[in-house]
């Protein structure tokens, strides 16, 4: 049915790459492109010899002429970009340039300052509309399926949704006493940013990690959660009519949060650059540069994570309530494809996204947030593909 041409050869393209092949039906060819093209090969070398034909390429997709040719060279039908956020525009551009669908993970971010937010992407709307093109935003988990659960909710259970609270549980173990389970770099900027919600259409602001919770989680159990900013309230607080709060919640232990304490008290996880022998360096790049790589936390992580979504509102005149979330093992992940549950959860939606936009079923002309496209295909493929979805419609809130 279709040609993929999948950018990055991290994690999460790693899962994007293997679950493609599962779905050969669609994914007849795909190319792997990345920076380094000794990490796309080693994929193709595993995944090689199945139905779906796999290629490799070398990109710097900081280059907007480049993609360009390496895109009418390859002639795919949808770039999945599952490369950094630095690179979503450039990307973009080239989609336009080319004639070709656009899908991601990660909101662009621009190097110097990390600020979460839609607007650049949301800018291509009309370029993507006037091109007969579909840009998908945010295609993993938390952006994505949290996306989805909530299009899913107010399609199916309410009238209204009033609340709508995130818990972005991992209670995975790697062994080493401090490790970010995807790219340091953009994980340490989440973290270390003052945290935000949404509340009756005004922005409030915390200090980072200043409002704490502990929640009991199905199948991990009692962990403690912060409330973060993270790029889906944007979107979210736009898209679900009616909405008056929504929040962000992921847990850290306190390991993690004192090894982070002691980076940033020592300035590591600047992204201020600063001068080093005669060289400028960037600390929070070098920090990353000596933690051990995510993609080498696979084979060593034991547990699960746990990402849901509880919403609040009304239906036929009622208060309601809703659960809905899904419980990923990180051995049964890496069982299956070689990388642990945080890729895993990341790279399946990517995939499901790009089926459904190579079906049909995703396909409108703009650039839309996944909220903004039906949610029950999503829904169907997300039991198929490995991320089964749990509902309980009397949960514990978050107070
Ligand atoms: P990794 O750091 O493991 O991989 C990123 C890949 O992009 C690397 O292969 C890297 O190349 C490549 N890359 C970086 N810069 C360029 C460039 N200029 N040109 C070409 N290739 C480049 O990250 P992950 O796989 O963990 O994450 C991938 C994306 O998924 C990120 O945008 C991340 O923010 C997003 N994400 C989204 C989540 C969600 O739920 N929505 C959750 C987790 C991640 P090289 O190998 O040479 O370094």
């Amino acid at each position: 049915m279709g040609k993929a041409l999948i950018i990055g050869a991290g994690g999460v393209a790693n899962v994007v790459v293997h679950k493609c092949c599962q779905n050969p039906e669609v994914f007849e060819e795909i190319c792997i492109a990345s920076r380094t093209k000794s990490k796309c090969d080693a994929m193709k070398a595993v995944l090689d010899g199945g139905k779906t034909k796999i290629t490799t390429a070398q990109i710097d997709a900081d280059d907007t002429e480049a993609l360009i040719e390496l895109i009418n060279d390859y002639k795919p039908d949808m770039v999945i970009n599952v490369a950094l956020p630095y690179q979503d525009l450039t990307i973009m551009d080239a989609c336009l340039a080319t004639g070709v669908h656009y899908l991601d993970t990660a909101n662009y971010e621009p190097l110097d300052i990390p600020k979460f937010e839609y607007k650049w992407q949301w800018a291509y709307k009309e370029k993507f509309e006037k091109a007969g093109l579909t840009a998908i935003l945010g295609s993993g988990f938390d952006p994505g399926v949290t996306g989805v659960y909530s299009a899913y909710a107010m399609k199916h259970y309410f009238d209204e949704i009033h609340t709508i609270d995130i818990l972005d549980a991992n209670a995975g173990d790697h062994g080493y006493p401090f490790a970010t389970n995807f790219n340091p770099e953009i994980n340490i900027r989440e973290i270390t940013a003052k945290g935000r919600y949404w509340e009756e259409g005004d922005w409030i602001e915390t200090e980072p990690l200043e409002i704490k919770r502990v929640y009991n989680f199905p199948q991990i159990g009692d962990k403690d959660m912060y409330l973060l900013y993270h790029e889906e309230l944007e979107s979210l607080a736009q898209n679900i009519k009616g909405l008056k709060k929504i929040r962000f919640f992921m847990t850290f232990s306190e390991r993690y949060i004192t090894h982070l304490n002691v980076l940033e008290n020592v300035g590591m996880t600047s992204i201020k650059p600063i001068m080093y022998q005669g060289m400028e360096i960037q600390p929070l790049q070098f920090l990353k540069a000596v933690l051990p790589d995510p993609a080498s936390l696979g084979p060593r992580t034991k547990g699960k994570t746990n990402i849901g979504c509880i919403f609040t509102g009304v239906k036929d005149g009622q208060p309601k309530t809703y659960y809905v979330y899904n419980v990923c093992d990180h051995e049964a992940c890496y069982a299956e494809v070689g990388s642990q549950a945080i890729s895993y959860t990341t790279g399946v939606p990517a995939m499901i996204g790009a089926k459904l936009l190579l079906e049909g079923k995703w396909k409108k002309p703009g650039v839309y947030n996944v909220e903004e496209m039906d949610p029950d295909p999503f829904m169907e493929e997300l039991s198929k593909q490995g991320l089964p979805w749990v509902e309980d419609f009397n949960p514990v809130l978050v107070d």
